[in-house]
């Protein structure tokens, strides 16, 4: 059924009551032709993608909690593409891009809001760094600017520019970037896998990989053993454990990575504003609520959980940055784990075992990467081999030296 206005008027007529389900809760078939492990934002775009660019429908997603219930359902919901690295750019840019119009394409308001992301420059050294990804973004093509400070306070007029510790020097303001809901994006996803056919199956979790001859030939899961041409990993934070079940290794650390919000206020700011060298980052929901996001532990593991010294270190930053905000009370802190690698760039890649397939390392910053992510990794598992988009960011770099350095860009949680 199509989502529409008059749908919504028709629907009224009974009481709302006629609304067929989302996606159905698909009991596992003994064999399909590709399986993704993980239903998050880039398992789901994964699959979309392998049916409507690739033909490929005989799908399984398998989740081992809720859809969307890892990093998907946890982030604060930045999208930018300001990268300084061209693979980089290209990835993220296709991503933002399709963001534009995910919601005509999925019949599924994803609430793209392109507000506009300023990441905000606060020493000497930022500055330079940001003018260098500027011109690095006009010749990849990625519409961003450096700014002053005195238009920074006009588009976000309740920054404290000239702030006792770091004053603001300017900015580099993406106007095209901005911020989506993240678990519509799950849903929207998700409800068009199963339109096209493909199972999604929750509370399904994998616990070990088959193979036979050096080839996968499938998975056994909490509801039995499931047969599969191929198999795509996309499970973020997990991404090790699963690994480690096909028989490799992977570059990547888990950590946890921390959010919180404040209770709702009025509108007081329409962009998004990051700030690196205090470390902290801020926008305001639809809800009013102001979105905080805050720094990774110091330590790996495993707990999807908020700490009070994250709370602590992240709210202090941001009072600096947004004295107003020092007397809003915090309603709610959390966590998700978030696979990081060395050089702060993802892997998508083939893997040692055959016909296995891995997508990790989006770290802190995959929400934003979903869509295109979604399309690189459908088009690697459909033909075998990545395509363009993905061709740099395979798992052999790391042997070569071949880094992708985004640690400038990723300096930040976002
Ligand atoms: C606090 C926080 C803030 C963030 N802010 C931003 C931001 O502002 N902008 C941005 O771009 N990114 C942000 N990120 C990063 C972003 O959320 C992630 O990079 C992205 O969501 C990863 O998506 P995914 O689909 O790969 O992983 P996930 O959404 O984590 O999905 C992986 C799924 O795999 C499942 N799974 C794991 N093991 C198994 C198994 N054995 N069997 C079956 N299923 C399994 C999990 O349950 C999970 O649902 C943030 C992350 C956090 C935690």
């Amino acid at each position: 059924m199509r989502y529409s206005a008059f749908e919504i008027a028709r629907q009224a007529l009974s009481g709302h009551k006629g609304w067929p389900r989302a996606w159905g809760d698909a009991t596992p078939k003994p064999r399909y032709d590709a399986i993704v492990v993980g239903a998050g934002g880039h398992g789901l775009a994964t699959a979309y993608y392998l049916g409507k660019n690739h033909g490929v429908r005989n799908v399984a997603i398998l989740e081992k909690g809720w859809l969307g219930g890892g990093n998907t359902g946890r982030n604060t919901t930045i999208i930018r593409s300001n990268y300084l690295q061209d693979p980089s750019a290209a990835i993220y840019e296709k991503s933002r891009s399709l963001y534009e119009t995910l919601s005509q394409e999925l019949n599924y308001n994803v609430m793209f809001s392109p507000r506009g992301v300023m990441m905000l420059a606060q020493t000497e050294h930022e500055v330079r760094g940001y003018l260098r990804t500027a011109q690095a973004n006009a010749l990849q093509g990625v519409q961003t600017e450096f700014i002053p400070p005195a238009r920074v306070k006009e588009l976000c007029p309740i920054i404290e520019t000239r702030g006792p510790r770091y004053p603001v020097l300017g900015a580099l303001w993406q106007a095209r970037g901005g911020t989506a809901r993240h678990d519509a994006v799950a849903w929207g996803y998700a409800r068009k896998c199963a339109e096209m056919g493909m199972d999604v199956i929750q509370q399904c979790e994998v616990t070990a990989v088959r193979s036979r001859n050096g080839k996968v030939t499938g998975v056994t899961t909490t509801k039995g053993e499931i047969d599969c041409a191929k198999l795509a990993i996309v499970v973020a934070g997990h991404s090790g454990v699963l690994a480690d079940m096909a028989g490799f290794r992977l570059p990547i650390e888990s950590v946890a990575l921390q959010a919180l919000v404040s209770e709702p206020i009025k509108p007081c700011m329409d962009v998004v504003v990051m700030a690196n060298t205090v470390h902290g980052y801020m926008s305001q929901s639809d809800k009013g609520e102001m979105v905080i996001g805050g720094g990774a532990d110091g330590y790996n593991n495993y707990s999807q959980r908020g700490s009070f010294l994250h709370i602590e270190e992240t709210v202090r930053a941001l009072v600096e940055t947004f004295p107003m905000i020092s007397r809003l009370k915090m309603l709610r802190q959390w966590g998700g784990i978030v696979d990081m690698t060395g050089d702060r760039s993802p892997i998508i890649s083939k893997t040692p075992l055959g016909n296995c397939f891995i997508n990790c390392g989006w770290g802190t910053g995959g929400f934003k990467a979903i869509p295109g992510s979604g399309w690189a990794t459908a088009e690697m598992v459909a033909n075998g081999e990545p395509g363009p988009l993905a061709a740099e960011f395979g798992l052999e770099r790391f042997r070569e030296g071949r880094f992708i350095d985004e640690s400038v860009a990723a300096g930040v949680a976002h």
